[in-house]
């Protein structure tokens, strides 16, 4: 294949863009937001967890509160009825015995509710504390994570601008080559991962490794319109006069 050694070297300026956006890809996909992200996420979901279990908990006692208020509420109409009954007329011995035996139990059960609802009021109390430091716990993980959203974001948008930069640089260079150059060119990269590169002090510039001296003569009596590869790695290489041939 034959092309003017200037439009070869228009092959380097299309190398160079094609690795920037390799460099702008693997960016992308490495970002440390992904990652920070990630941990951002499980960390809500974990708090998130935290508030169920303690909102949880806090309903269960809350129906725990509203039971014993109706059995206190009970065992003082249970009260108040035999007390009216005791204090009222024509009732016999053995029926203020009776009346009096079950109020002393009612007391009794009222004293034993009272204690209770006393204790769960409490752990009722302390709840709250922890109600209200899961909620705190929830809103910060998700303010943490939308920081980081944030950012990741920012970051997107600053290589997506470099890349439609490069994109437009990179149409500029292949409007400047002819079709086949670029075809080959296409090809090389495709296989090697580098379409063109300078030959530079008799190394590849892709593969980095120096020709040796068979290569070199080769590469010396060759036109310099012959396009020209790497034996090693098969990049198309240009020649400059800084190839050291
Ligand atoms: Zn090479």
């Amino acid at each position: 294949m034959k092309a003017d050694p200037a439009v070869q070297r228009r092959m380097l300026d299309l190398a160079e863009i094609d690795g920037e956006l390799v460099r702008l890809a693997h960016r992308r996909r490495n970002l440390p937001e992904h990652t920070a992200l990630t941990a951002a996420e499980a960390a809500a979901r974990q708090a998130r967890d935290a508030l169920v279990e303690v909102e949880t908990r806090t309903g269960d006692l809350d129906r725990d509160i509203r039971r014993l208020e109706r059995d206190v509420e009970a065992v003082r109409a249970r009260t108040e009825r035999d007390q009216k009954i005791l204090a009222g007329a024509g009732v016999g011995a053995k029926q203020a015995n009776d009346l009096q035996h079950e109020l002393d139990t009612l007391a009794r059960r009222q004293g034993v509710l009272e204690d209770e609802q006393l204790e769960v009021m409490e752990q009722r109390e302390a709840l709250d504390v922890n109600l209200e430091h899961s909620t705190r716990a929830v809103a910060e993980a998700d303010a943490a994570q939308a920081a980081i959203v944030e950012r990741r974001d920012a970051a997107l948008r600053d290589i997506d601008a470099a890349e439609a930069g490069r994109r437009r640089a990179r149409e500029e260079v292949v409007a400047d080559l002819p079709a086949d150059l670029l075809a080959e060119y296409d090809r090389r990269r495709a296989r090697s991962g580098v379409g063109a590169a300078l030959l530079r002090e008799r190394r590849c510039g892709a593969c980095r490794l120096e020709l040796d001296r068979t290569a070199l003569s080769a590469l010396r009596a060759a036109p310099p319109d012959d396009v020209v590869h790497c034996e090693e790695c098969g990049t198309v290489l240009v020649r400059t006069p800084q190839s050291g041939l």
